[in-house]
C-alpha cells in the first residue's frame, strides 16, 4: 500500500510514500504520520490519500512513524479542511499546522502539577521541627489553614528550595505529595460576572422564536443578525447555546479577540462553568494540547474563541455564532492559510447543518450585500434593552474650535472638557478613543521637514514619551530620540499628530483629580492585563477609560455616560478599500458604549472633517445610509462585495528583483477569463515593511460575469498554483491572499 502525503511546506505537491507492513491497516486518511524528507530530514505530514498502485518507476521511501492511532478529525471538520485548503490555494499540510495543536498526539498527556497537603501532626513533632529545621517548620506553618492539596509552585514566597523542603518533610511523613495534570488558567481571560435575571422583551423573544425554529433541523439556514449595540445579542446567543445544549448538540461562538472580549467569555463561564472551553491564539502550545484532547473527549458543550476556534474537533455542533462579525481579526493575514474565519463558519455551518449566525451592530458590507442578495436570512434588533437609549451625538469641527480659542494645539474642545467635568462631578464613567497609540506619531525638523522613518519600513516612527524612544508600530524597531536634524542639523525637533500618551499628559494636566487608565497595546502586553484593566473600571476605581480601538468593542458597563473620540479621522484617508467602513464601524461601536444602563449617553465627535459623508453618517447613527453610500463606490470600482478578489504579494530585500519577478508572474499568466481585472504589478501603499519591499498584482472579477467565483478560482489554481509560479526565487517570496482583507 502507498500513502500521499501532504507536508507543511508552501507547496501544493503531494509525496508517495509505501506503507511498511507493521503500519497496515492502521494509516487512514486524515492520520499524520512522520517521514524522510530530503536527504536527511524526517517531518511531520498529513495522509491525504491512499492508494494501492502508483506508477511511480523511482525510490519509494518508507513511512517511519505513526503520530495519530485515529483520525483527529472527524469527517465534516477534515472536509472543512479541505474546503479551506482548496479555497484560500494553501496546502492541507499548511492548512493541518494551523487548525491543529502542534504538540498534539494521542499519547499526549498534560504537564503534571505536583501538590501538597499537610498531614495530621502532634504538637511535639512541632517543637522539634521548629528547633532543628526551621525552614522546615515556617512551611508547615504555611500550611497551617490549608484544606484541600495546594500547588507547590505557590509556595515560592515562602523560601527558597520548597520542592526539597516539601520531599523532606514528605519522608518525615508530615505531608503529603501528589501530581494532578495542570489545567490551564483562563481566569485572564473571563471577567467573573453575577448571573443575572433575564426576562426577554418582545423583540428578543421574536429573534429567539425564529432562530430557535432552525435549532436540530440539520439544515443549512444561515442568519445575518443585525442587532443595535445593547439589544440584548449575547444573552440571546447564551439562551441559544443553552437550548443547542438541552439538544445534546455543541456551539461554536467566535469573538474577534478573546483577549479583547473577556466580558462576553465571562458571561458564558457564569452561566456554562466548567462546560465551555475558552481557545485563543495566546494560549500555550500545552494548554492547546489539553484543550484540544478535552473538546474531542466531548468535555465541552460550547468552546469560545478567536478566529481559530472554528477548527475545534466539537462533534455535533448545532449552532455556530460570529459576534462582532465585520472584524478585520476574523481574517488570518499571514501565514498561510489566510482565511476568512467568518466564511469558514459559513462553510462548516453548511457541512455540519447547524445554525450559523453572523452578528454584529454594525455588519459588514459583505454581509449586508450578502443579505440584499438573500443568501443571508437577516434580522434586525433595533432596540437597545431596557430602558437604555440611543445616545444622543455631538460633532465638534475642531479646525473652527482652534480659531475660536486661538489654541491651535488643543485636543480636547470646550464642549468634550465640559461633558467630562461634568461627568466627574455626577461621579459617571467616561470611555475616550484615540485610535494610535504612543504620543506622537511623527517627528519631524521644524526646519527642513525630515521625518525620522523607520530603517526597516518606509513609515515614520512614533515618539514614545513613556519610553523616551522612537518606535516603529510594524517591526518594532526602537531608536533614540536625536539631539539634531540628520538632515540639516536643525535642533527644532517637531512632535506631530496625536497618540493615546499624550492624551493622556493632557487630561492629567486639565484635570489633576481623574482616576485615568491608557488601555493600548503598551499597556496590554502582560497577559491578564487586560482584564484587570476592565475589572477595575468594572468597580468604579477609575473614571476614565481612554484607549485604541481594543475599548470599542464589547464592553458593557452601566455607568458610562459619556464617550469622546478625539480624533475622528484617524485612519480615515487610509489608501485602503475598507477605510471608510472601518472608520465608521469604529466610531458607531465606540458611540455604543455610551448609556447602556438606565442613565442616558452622550458622544462627543472630534474630527477636521465634519463634512465628511463617513464621519457625518456615523455621527447620525444611519447604518443604512453609509451602506448603501458604500456599496455604491464599491460597485463602481468593483471591488468586494461586487467582485471576487485575490492579491498575489511579493515581497524582498532588492526592489528591482521584487519588481522583475512581478513582472515575470503578470507575463506568464495563461487562460485569462475576458472579464477578469488585472491590477498592477505596483508596488504596495505601504512599500517597505521589516526590511523588504512589496509588490502586488491584484484580481477582480465581477460577480455578474462569474456568479460563484468559479472561474477566478480555475484561473488562479492554474496559474498560481503549479510552477512556474510556485517555483523557487531566490530573494524574493510570493504568497496568494483570497479575499485580501486589505490592499495596503
Ligand atoms: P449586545 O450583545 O447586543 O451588545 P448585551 O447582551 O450585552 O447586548 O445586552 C446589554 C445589556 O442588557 C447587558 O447588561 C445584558 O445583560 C442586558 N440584557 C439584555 N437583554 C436582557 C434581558 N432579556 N434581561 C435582562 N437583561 C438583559
Ligand atoms: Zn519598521
Amino acid at each position: 500500500m502507498f500513502a500521499d502525503i501532504s507536508f507543511p511546506i508552501s507547496s501544493y505537491k503531494v509525496f508517495t510514500y509505501r506503507i511498511p507492513e507493521k503500519f497496515s491497516g492502521k494509516i487512514q486518511v486524515g492520520v499524520r504520520v512522520r517521514a524522510p524528507f530530503g536527504p536527511k530530514r524526517m517531518a511531520q505530514g498529513v495522509v491525504v490519500k491512499l492508494q494501492k498502485k502508483v506508477d511511480f518507476k523511482g525510490k519509494i521511501r518508507y513511512i517511519s512513524a505513526i503520530v495519530d492511532e485515529t483520525p483527529i478529525f472527524d469527517k465534516t471538520l477534515w472536509e472543512l479542511l479541505n474546503w479551506v485548503s482548496r479555497y484560500y490555494l494553501s496546502p492541507m499540510g499548511q492548512v493541518m499546522k494551523c487548525a491543529v495543536p502542534q504538540k498534539l498526539s494521542s499519547t499526549y498527556s498534560p504537564a503534571k502539577q505536583l501538590m501538597v497537603m499537610k498531614n495530621e501532626m502532634s504538637n511535639d513533632d512541632l517543637t522539634a521541627l521548629k528547633e532543628k529545621a526551621p525552614k522546615q517548620f515556617r512551611l508547615m506553618e504555611a500550611l497551617e489553614e490549608q484544606e484541600e492539596p495546594i500547588p507547590i509552585a505557590s509556595l515560592k514566597n515562602v523560601g527558597k528550595n520548597i520542592s526539597a523542603i516539601c520531599r523532606t518533610l514528605e519522608k518525615k511523613g508530615f505531608v503529603t505529595i501528589s501530581s494532578v495534570p495542570s489545567i490551564p488558567d483562563s481566569s485572564s481571560l473571563t471577567l467573573k460576572l453575577l448571573k443575572k435575571k433575564i426576562t426577554f422583551s418582545k423583540e428578543q423573544r421574536n429573534v429567539i422564536t425564529e432562530l430557535e425554529e432552525h435549532l436540530g433541523k440539520r439544515e443549512f439556514y444561515p442568519y445575518l443578525l443585525h442587532g443595535a449595540t445593547g439589544s440584548g445579542k449575547t444573552e440571546i446567543y447564551i439562551h441559544l447555546a443553552k437550548q443547542a445544549e438541552e439538544r445534546k448538540q455543541t456551539s461554536i461562538m467566535l469573538l474577534p479577540e478573546i483577549a479583547l472580549t473577556p466580558q462576553i467569555a465571562g458571561r458564558f463561564r457564569a452561566v456554562f462553568g466548567e462546560r465551555v472551553a475558552i481557545w485563543h491564539s495566546r494560549m500555550s502550545p500545552v494548554e492547546r494540547a489539553w484543550t484540544w484532547n478535552q473538546i474531542c473527549a466531548g468535555a465541552y458543550s460550547v468552546v469560545v474563541g478567536a478566529r481559530s476556534a472554528i477548527f475545534t474537533p466539537l462533534r455535533n455542533v448545532g449552532l455556530i455564532i460570529v459576534d462582532e462579525e465585520q472584524e478585520g481579526s476574523y481574517k488570518q493575514e499571514s501565514p498561510a492559510p489566510r482565511y476568512q474565519a467568518r466564511d469558514v463558519a459559513l462553510i462548516r455551518g453548511k457541512l455540519s447543518g447547524a445554525l450559523t449566525v453572523l452578528a454584529g451592530a454594525t455588519p459588514s458590507i459583505e454581509s449586508y450585500y450578502n443579505k440584499a442578495v438573500k443568501k443571508l436570512n437577516y434580522i434586525r434588533m433595533k432596540y437597545r434593552y431596557g430602558k437604555a437609549k440611543y445616545p444622543q451625538v455631538h460633532i465638534v469641527d475642531m479646525i473652527k474650535e482652534r480659531e475660536e480659542t486661538e489654541d491651535y494645539r488643543i485636543l480636547f474642545s470646550r464642549l468634550l472638557k465640559e461633558k467630562i467635568q461634568d461627568r466627574l462631578e455626577k461621579r459617571e464613567q467616561v470611555i475616550l478613543l484615540q485610535n494610535r497609540r504612543g504620543f506622537s506619531p511623527i517627528v519631524s525638523c521644524r526646519d527642513c521637514g525630515y521625518v525620522e522613518m523607520c530603517r526597516h519600513c518606509k513609515i515614520p516612527l512614533t515618539y514614545h514619551k513613556v519610553e523616551k524612544l522612537m518606535k516603529c508600530h510594524y517591526c518594532n524597531f526602537t531608536k533614540m530620540v536625536p539631539d539634531d536634524c540628520k538632515e540639516c542639523s536643525g535642533t527644532n525637533l517637531l512632535l506631530g499628530g496625536i497618540g493615546t500618551q499624550r492624551v493622556e499628559e493632557s487630561l492629567i494636566q486639565e484635570f489633576p483629580e481623574m482616576r485615568l487608565v491608557r488601555m493600548d497595546l503598551d499597556t496590554t502586553r502582560r497577559s491578564g492585563a487586560h482584564a484587570r484593566i476592565l475589572r477595575k473600571f468594572d468597580q468604579g476605581e477609575l473614571d476614565v477609560l481612554l484607549g485604541t480601538q481594543m475599548i470599542a468593542k464589547g464592553l458593557d458597563f452601566e455607568n458610562v455616560t459619556l464617550v469622546g473620540v478625539i480624533n475622528a479621522d484617524t485612519g480615515l484617508f487610509l489608501p485602503d478599500f475598507r477605510a471608510g467602513e472601518r472608520t465608521f464601524q469604529l466610531i458607531y461601536q465606540v458611540a455604543g458604549r455610551s448609556g447602556r444602563g438606565e442613565k442616558p449617553g452622550e458622544v462627543v465627535i472630534q474630527t477636521n472633517n465634519p463634512d465628511n459623508n463617513t464621519i457625518k453618517l456615523a455621527a447620525q447613527l444611519n447604518i443604512e445610509k453609509y451602506y448603501n453610500v458604500c456599496l455604491n463606490e464599491r460597485s463602481e470600482l468593483q471591488y468586494s462585495p461586487f467582485s471576487w478578489m485575490a492579491k498575489v504579494e511579493f515581497a524582498g530585500k532588492k526592489r528591482s528583483q521584487v519588481e522583475r519577478v512581478a513582472e515575470e508572474v503578470l507575463y506568464s499568466l495563461k487562460e485569462k477569463p475576458r472579464f477578469l481585472k488585472i491590477l498592477g504589478p505596483a508596488p504596495c501603499p505601504m512599500e517597505k515593511i521589516r526590511g523588504n519591499y512589496r509588490y502586488q498584482i491584484i484580481f477582480k472579477s465581477p460577480k455578474e460575469k462569474d456568479k460563484n467565483g468559479i472561474l477566478i478560482h480555475k484561473f488562479l489554481e492554474k496559474n498560481l498554483v503549479d510552477s512556474p509560479f510556485m517555483k523557487k526565487r531566490i530573494g524574493v517570496t510570493t504568497h496568494v491572499d483570497v479575499d485580501p482583507n486589505t490592499l495596503l
